[in-house]
């Protein structure tokens, strides 16, 4: 039997109706991307989050973890307010008690549910465990209620739990990620149309893997930080006179730049729009089979994310660096920033080495131990009983 079933029968003494699963993700490429309305190539990870559920009708919520050591908060439905969380609806619970509102919101009729979660993602390490989180319990709901939303509007409606219940303004690309990615394949998004391409990433099939290497930090200046680069693009794209950054093209870029008199403003619009740029080779690449020559591309992009978005930090510094060093094609960190992972595109028996080369390291540079585990672009959120 499914794990998450069977502790789901232990825990509430019936069964639940089924199980729904979705994966944590990784951003190959188009970092810092999505609140510009540019591009991003994100992969779903193998890793994924399980909700197990069944429909209540007394307008009440039951959620529990199997990752957070604590009973099953119970919710009413019809308390749920952003402005003012019942007790138990903060924490990791507001994730899920976010999905519930954010549907009922949106007018779509949610009568009650037990849920229990179990994941194997990683939480806080940049692979978006809140996005998986979200996305199981959003396909859980809408199938129990048979309520018909399109992935997009899916990770939409996961998305607005986030930014509107938990307070997080993460873009949308996380849950994208996580509820249209195909196995095999990365997924580009286009932000603002939320239009999407899935584009053939079969890295064994050419005798390449992926490291996903988790540097096990997390410093605290990612909020404020983010919040300060997101200000500090939508003000260069009005001063601009552009709607968004990724209206600014490739080649407009220098004169643009020769028009902000902010050397720091400067740095971060030359991110955004050579970010996008590399979304759009690395496609190219990916298309034509040439996955390899991808590597000095991600590369190229960590040192943007490191000098000219500065939203890096040494442990990230250190594993691409290692990693490069080691033999990766290419490396770069992935996910926000400050801490979380870096990813690494290697030949399949160069991984003893380069990991080798990054533990060694970290344990010189007296950093804790990272975890590295390979990473295949796997499939997206389904139902899983
Ligand atoms: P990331 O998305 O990079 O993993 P976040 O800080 O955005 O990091 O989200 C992590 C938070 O999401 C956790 O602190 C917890 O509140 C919640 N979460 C994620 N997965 C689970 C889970 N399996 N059980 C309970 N809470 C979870
Ligand atoms: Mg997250």
């Amino acid at each position: 039997m499914n794990r998450a079933a069977h502790d789901f029968r232990e825990l509430y003494g019936y069964g639940p109706e089924g199980v729904w699963a979705a994966p944590g993700r990784v951003n190959l490429i188009g970092e810092h991307t999505d609140y510009n309305d540019g591009f991003a190539l994100p992969f779903a990870l193998p890793q994924r989050t399980e909700v197990a559920a069944a429909r209540r009708t007394d307008g009440t919520l039951r959620l529990h973890s199997a990752d957070v050591p604590s009973g099953p908060v119970t919710l009413d439905l019809s308390a749920l307010d952003p402005a003012h969380p019942p007790q138990g609806a903060d924490g990791w619970a507001a994730y899920p008690a976010g999905v519930a509102w954010a549907l009922l919101d949106a007018g779509l009729p949610v009568s009650g549910a037990d849920l229990h979660v179990r994941s194997d993602v990683p939480t806080g390490a940049g692979l978006s465990s809140s996005a998986a989180l979200e996305v199981a319990t959003t396909l859980a709901l809408t199938d129990l209620y048979g309520l018909p939303l399109t992935r997009p509007e899916l990770a939409a409606l996961a998305r607005r739990a986030e930014n509107a219940y938990v307070g997080v303004p993460c873009g949308v690309m996380d849950q994208m990620a996580s509820a249209c990615a195909t196995d095999g394949h990365a997924l580009h998004l286009d932000t603002r149309s939320l239009d999407q391409r899935h584009i053939p990433f079969d890295c064994a099939a050419a005798g390449l893997r992926l490291l996903v290497i988790d540097t096990r930090v997390k410093h605290d200046l990612a909020d404020g930080a983010y919040a300060r680069r997101r200000a500090s693009c939508h003000e260069a794209a009005a001063a601009l006179g552009l709607p968004a950054l990724r209206d600014l093209p490739y080649d407009g870029l220098e004169q643009a730049l020769a028009r902000l008199d902010d050397p720091v403003r400067r740095r971060r619009v030359r991110h955004v729009v050579t970010e996008n740029e590399r979304v759009v080779r690395i496609e190219e690449l990916l298309r034509a089979g040439r996955l390899r020559e991808t590597g000095p591309l991600l590369s190229e992009g960590h040192a943007s994310l490191r000098d000219d978005y500065e939203v890096s930090c040494p442990e990230l510094d250190l594993a691409v660096a290692t990693a490069d060093a080691a033999g990766a094609y290419g490396s770069r960190m992935t996910g926000g920033g400050f801490g979380g992972s870096a990813l690494s595109l290697i030949d399949a028996d160069a991984e003893p080495e380069v990991v080798r080369a990054v533990t060694r390291a970290f344990r010189e540079a007296g950093h804790p131990p990272p975890r590295i585990t390979p990473a295949a672009p796997s499939g997206g959120a389904a139902r899983l009983v």
